[in-house]
Parts: structure tokens; C-alpha cells; sequence
């Protein structure tokens, strides 16, 4: 059994701003300050440190138990109007090819498809609802679960576990999402981890942090599904082997998956080729 983890923003859908704006509407109903959420970096920490952190930009403090409580009811009751108000506004977007690429993965008996994600376990559905792309997902990992994201993707593996009814072992976990804090809790959890470059996410951060597969989106469903070992890799490389690079550079770019060895056999050829022309 695979189990497969896709973060939601920037990942599965991009909402216009509509959590942050909710974050703002909470922290300045309690404590007066707009615009909290201009000093906090939000994409890619779980909701519970980004409601803290929020909080303590609004009112200089960290909240009591009960004020992160009320933050957090203030939240959830602001985001559908903030949501609709993205899908009206056509900022509302679900990442190229992500759909196609869900309905691929639900329709196999030996992958479970679920959500690790930052968001609260209501803002996720609240966030997703619009996309339609709810169904695709049988279980999760949310915010609310802990504020270190590796354990919320612990979280998500021990349900998964649940549902289909085996052990799970790390390597049997891929998570999907587009910034390097996806990327370093999947790896903190032992699990493989793949990115998308269209989301939030710093594109050098995110390169640095070194998923096994970087790709811009999912309208190209290939690679993805290689590394998900749903494909035989066209040269029939498979997980784990070791492919000879000529150089550094060449390791880096050819290694991720193998799919562009392809290429380099065709180069080989035609040297080969151009230098029998000259050698006769
Ligand atoms: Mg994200």
C-alpha cells in the first residue's frame, strides 16, 4: 500500500489570500491591530504556530490558552465568506493538473490518497470545499493535530494505517507539497517527498532543501508517477539504483529519477556516430 500526502496551499489550490485575510479579520477583532498576518511568514507552518505568532504581532504577547481558542472559533467563522470572496473575485485556483492527477491516483486499489497539511482540520475542508477535490481524500494530518509538521504527517500515516488495516512502513509514504518546510518534515518523518515549484513556496529555499522530485505542476503526470512507482521508468531504472553520472551537475539533474536518460543515450549515439564518420 502507498500512501500518498498532498499539502493543501499551493499544492492542491491557491485561495487568493482568504486565509490570511480571516487571520487578520480574528487577531483585529481581539486585539485591534490589522494587518497581523504582514509580519508573519504563514506559507508552509502549521495554522496553531501561525495563529500564535499572529496573535503576538496583534496584541505584543502570546495569547492565554483561551484567547488562542476564541482566535482560532473567530478564524474558522470568517474563512467561508473570505473564501467565497476569492472564488468571486477569480482568485480561487486549483493547481494545473492536479485534478486528472487525483482521479489517476483514487482510481488504484493500492494507493490511499489523504491530506498533510498546516491547515486546521475545518479550514481545510473550508479552503477545499470550493475545488470540489474533497472527495479524493479519505483521511489526514491537519494543524490542528500538532504545530510540528512532521508529526502532523505522522498523524496522517497512523489514520491511513487505520484504514487499511497494515502496518506502514516510511518508505511506503510519499508527500507531496510546495515549500522546503514540506519538504524537511517529510524527510524529519522518514518519508519520500516531492514538490511543486507553482505554489508558495521560495523556489531557492525549496531547491536547497532537495526533494527527490521537483516538477512545476502536475500537468505533466509522468514523473510524478515514476517516482510514485506507479510507472516503470522508461529506462527501466527502478528506486534505489545507481546511475553513473559524468559530473556533479549531471548527478543532480539526471539522478532525481532517470527520466532524461533517454537523452543522454541519444547524445551518446550521435557522438558515437560522428566520430566513426571521422575515425571511418
Ligand atoms: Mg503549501
Amino acid at each position: 500500500m502507498k500512501i500518498i500526502l498532498f499539502d493543501i496551499d499551493g499544492t492542491l489550490i491557491k485561495a487568493g489570500g482568504a486565509g490570511a485575510r480571516a487571520l487578520n479579520f480574528a487577531v483585529e477583532a481581539m486585539t485591534g491591530h490589522p494587518e497581523a498576518c504582514k509580519s508573519v511568514q504563514l506559507q508552509g507552518a502549521t495554522d496553531k504556530a501561525n495563529f500564535e505568532n499572529a496573535f503576538k504581532a496583534g496584541a505584543g504577547r502570546k495569547p492565554t490558552a483561551k484567547q488562542l481558542a476564541a482566535l482560532t472559533q473567530k478564524y474558522v467563522d470568517r474563512l467561508p465568506l473570505e473564501v467565497l470572496a476569492s472564488v468571486k473575485a477569480k482568485k480561487y485556483f486549483k493547481v494545473k493538473g492536479v485534478e486528472k492527477f487525483l482521479v489517476k491516483l483514487s482510481g488504484r486499489k493500492d494507493v490511499l490518497v489523504g491530506l498533510g497539511t498546516g491547515n486546521l482540520k475545518d479550514g481545510a475542508f473550508i479552503k477545499l470545499e470550493p475545488s470540489g477535490l474533497l472527495k479524493h481524500f479519505a483521511f489526514g494530518g491537519y494543524g490542528c493535530d500538532s504545530h510540528h509538521r512532521s508529526e502532523v504527517l505522522q498523524k496522517a500515516v497512523e489514520r491511513a494505517a487505520k484504514i487499511a488495516k497494515a502496518e506502514v512502513k516510511q518508505r511506503e509514504v510519499f508527500v507531496i507539497g510546495d515549500t522546503h518546510r514540506d519538504v524537511e518534515a517529510a524527510k524529519e518523518a522518514g518519508y519520500h517527498s516531492g514538490a511543486v515549484l507553482d505554489g508558495f513556496g521560495d523556489p531557492r529555499l525549496l531547491m536547497r532543501s532537495n526533494p527527490e522530485l521537483i516538477a512545476k505542476d502536475f500537468s505533466d503526470m509522468k514523473p510524478w508517477l515514476i517516482w510514485l512507482g506507479l510507472e516503470k521508468d522508461p529506462k527501466g531504472v527502478s528506486r534505489g539504483t545507481y546511475i553513473c553520472p559524468d559530473s556533479p551537475i549531471e548527478h543532480a539533474h539526471y539522478g532525481r529519477t532517470g527520466t532524461d536518460l533517454r537523452d543522454i543515450e541519444v547524445g551518446m549515439k550521435r557522438l558515437r556516430e560522428a566520430k566513426k564518420k571521422i575515425t571511418g
